[in-house]
């Protein structure tokens, strides 16, 4: 039987080599822990980045999936389907959106969250057409997403790039305020940046932002593909900020392990008309049944509730951490997403070691990793995760 270092050195013929990756080849999951082609064991809390908000081989999601595979998994959306049409009033029932477009993905979220911003500024704003996006930020991979993506390195090898996207530093509202023109039509931020290694801003930074759009006329796009579906400790990250977003999209969470991304809208908002937008297998009856049913469980269940108990939990843990070795220079968490920052360029270290230890990680930057963990990790997984890391960061 082939091992993991067989199926590495075959993945390195043949596959493009645009992803760094771990050498571990995962096979199995269950809840929190996965295993590797060796049969080793790891507590996953990358839990694929932050997709995995069951955790692996939930019978909710395994369920569904089933189910719906021996029903009906695509039609085209000339058609009506149920599922999605399900999926849909459960988000828009309870969130304060009133419509909502299923694509595949973060990135295809956001593409279409900012052609509907396009068009808004056409016929609202007099054309106008940019959109103020923070430094440090991440919006995808897709060119679109890449222009309003501010960070050089993931648009250097692309240009030239869309025009129209202008980049102030994050939580600096004066910084928008400032960038603010004629040709501004909307604002897209991340609640709290999460690929650019959980950065949370002011209590009163989205406030002030709501405010500032509203006196403008501007969208407000909060960009939820991470912080959405409970990871920040709430449904939606912007009820964490207080304010209410004119737009807001969604993908990893929501889909539990199947790729699904979503944009909603207030109905204000919506300028988009038929015929504007589509998605071959977007919103799909596969996707969006499972989709269903992790969030019926998650709202159900209040698995939101329960991220802010283990929020405390984990930041105790990584206290400790930080108490036992003086290189661990900063931590921030919010919700289940957390960052443990080093004071030299460490991580890529880090993550061997955490291999090694059994807990998978991710290296957010060169001096932090990041932990995402399924939102119905236990206590006792969290301090075994700890225990595991704490074996790890001692060897450096
Ligand atoms: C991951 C991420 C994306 C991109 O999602 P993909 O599904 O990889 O396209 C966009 N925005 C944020 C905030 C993300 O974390």
């Amino acid at each position: 039987m082939a091992n993991s270092a067989d199926w590495i050195a075959k993945e390195q013929k043949y596959y493009a080599q645009t992803v760094r990756r771990q050498p571990v080849v995962i096979v199995k999951g269950e809840g929190t822990r996965v295993w590797d082609a060796d049969g080793k064991e790891y507590l996953d809390f990358v839990a694929g980045w932050a997709v995995d908000n069951l955790g692996h081989s939930h019978p909710a999601i395994t369920n569904a999936i089933v189910e719906q595979a021996g029903t009906l998994l695509q039609t085209s959306n000339q058609y009506y389907t149920i599922p999605q049409i399900q999926l849909a009033e459960l988000l828009i029932e309870n969130s304060c959106m009133d419509r909502v477009f299923f694509g595949n993905s973060g990135a295809e979220a956001n593409e279409g969250a900012l052609k509907l911003a396009r068009k808004y500024g056409k016929e609202n704003r007099d054309g106008a057409y940019e959109i103020i996006t923070a430094l440090n930020s991440f919006h995808g991979r897709t060119m679109t997403a890449v222009a309003a993506t501010g960070q050089p390195h993931y648009q250097e090898a692309f240009q030239p790039l869309q025009p129209g996207y202008v980049h102030v530093d994050f939580n600096d509202v004066e910084a928008i305020m400032n960038a603010t023109t004629d040709k501004t039509a909307a604002i897209m931020l991340e609640p709290v940046q999460g690929e650019g290694g959980v950065v949370i801003p002011d209590e009163d930074y989205l406030v002030r932002v709501r405010e500032w759009c509203d006196k403008n006329n501007l969208l407000l796009i909060l960009d939820e593909v991470q912080t959405g579906m409970g990871r920040l400790g709430s449904l939606f990250g912007y009820q964490e900020y207080n304010v209410e977003p004119d737009v807001m999209t969604l993908a990893k969470g929501l889909g539990y392990g199947v790729p699904i991304g979503a944009f909603l809208s207030k109905e204000s908002a919506m300028a988009l008309v038929p015929g504007d937008h589509g998605s071959t297998f977007g919103g799909n009856a596969l996707t969006t049944a499972a989709a269903y049913a992790g969030t019926k469980f998650l709202i159900d269940n209040d698995i939101p509730a329960y991220v802010k108990q283990m929020e405390g939990h984990l930041i105790e843990g990584l206290h400790k951490l930080k108490s036992q070795f003086s290189f661990i220079s900063d931590i921030r968490c919010k919700g289940l997403l957390a960052a443990l920052e080093f004071d030299s360029d460490i991580s890529a270290q880090v993550l061997t070691n955490a291999n090694a230890a059994g807990i998978l990680l991710n290296g957010v930057r060169p001096n932090a990793v990041r932990f995402m963990p399924p939102l119905n990790v236990t206590p006792s997984e969290i301090d075994e995760a700890m225990e595991r890391l704490s074996g790890a960061l001692a060897q450096i």
